[in-house]
């Protein structure tokens, strides 16, 4: 697979222990295949993805995997403005070299929120 934004090969690129994704070395962004990027963030299930998926703006970034079709873009949090691209026939995202960070400390905030709402108000 190629970069859709430089066109580069795409290379393997070893996150964490056996996780590995195809990362372009010019501009750091990173292809997720369906269902990697929950098991980045150690979650069961992917986002979402299906009900963003509809009306998302068409992204000028073709699909690395597809390569017919326009990836499109995607709001993950509108509060943090992280905006991923993903495929709507493949599934799989695409990130700029930044937003795996951003993604992770939102997960992060997200669980905090879930466990304060279990506790209840105290
Ligand atoms: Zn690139
Ligand atoms: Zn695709």
């Amino acid at each position: 697979m190629n970069c859709p934004k430089c066109s580069n090969q795409l290379k393997p690129f070893n996150l964490e222990s056996d996780l590995y994704f195809d990362r372009c070395d010019t501009c750091k962004g990173m292809w997720l295949e369906k269902g990697e990027l929950a098991k980045t963030m150690g979650e069961k299930e992917d986002f979402p993805l299906p009900d963003r998926l509809k009306d998302g703006p068409k992204s000028s970034v073709k699909c690395p995997k597809c390569q017919d079709i326009n990836m499109i873009e995607f709001t993950l949090a509108p509060k943090s403005r992280v905006i991923l691209e993903t495929c709507t026939r493949c599934q799989g995202v695409w990130l700029d070299s930044k937003e795996m960070a951003k993604i992770k400390s939102i997960l992060r905030e997200q669980r905090i929120e879930l466990k304060k709402k279990k506790l209840g108000p105290l």
